[in-house]
């Protein structure tokens, strides 16, 4: 089996698409991600599986806190941002929740405290206790076979 058969695999599990934000000394960083699932009820546990290359893991080692931001339907643009695929630096508003970043007119808000992280192969499994959430009702983004998708009517 070569990447681009474990890639192509992995893809066919359709999922939602978040945004982590993390702060440091005053700036706000975020990254999307959908390798994020929830671990457990009680207590209330997240996890987010970050690549060791990637900016924000060691920005949320710093911070020791970040949100998890569960994207609408209309939020796509936000995904590629905070993807690096769109060129341009964009001007990103946030809020705040329980001292973290969160993305407004998001599906979901979810502010967390660090407390659990797991090195395995080239990502690190960042384990998320949950501190606060807000929640919208509205259509969430889908991400499946490496594109963005909506889900159909119901029928
Ligand atoms: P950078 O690449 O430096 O930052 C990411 C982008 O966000 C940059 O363009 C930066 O300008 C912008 N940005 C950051 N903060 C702000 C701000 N405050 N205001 C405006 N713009 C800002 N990677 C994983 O590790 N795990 C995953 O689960 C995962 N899932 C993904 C799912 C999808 C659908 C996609 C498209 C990508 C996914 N990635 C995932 C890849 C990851 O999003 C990119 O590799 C990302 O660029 C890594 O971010 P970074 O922390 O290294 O920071």
């Amino acid at each position: 089996m070569d990447d681009r058969q474990f890639r192509d695999a992995m893809g066919k599990f359709a999922t939602g698409v978040t945004v982590v934000a993390t702060e440091v000394d005053g700036d706000v960083h975020g990254m999307t991600a959908n390798a994020f699932m929830s671990v457990s009820l009680n207590p209330k546990l997240v996890v987010v599986s970050i690549a060791e290359k990637a900016q924000m893991l060691k920005k949320i080692k710093q911070s020791g806190k970040f949100s998890v931001n569960i994207l609408a339907a209309d939020q796509q643009k936000l995904s590629m941002v905070f993807a690096g695929q769109v060129k341009n630096q964009q001007e990103v508003v946030f809020e705040h929740l329980n001292g973290v970043p969160v993305l407004p007119n998001s599906l979901a808000q979810i502010s967390c405290e660090v407390s659990g992280a797991h090195v395995e192969g080239d990502h690190t499994l960042i384990i998320g206790k949950v501190t606060d959430i807000r929640i919208e009702d509205s259509e969430p983004l889908i991400y499946y076979s490496g594109k963005y998708r909506r889900l159909a009517e119901e029928y």
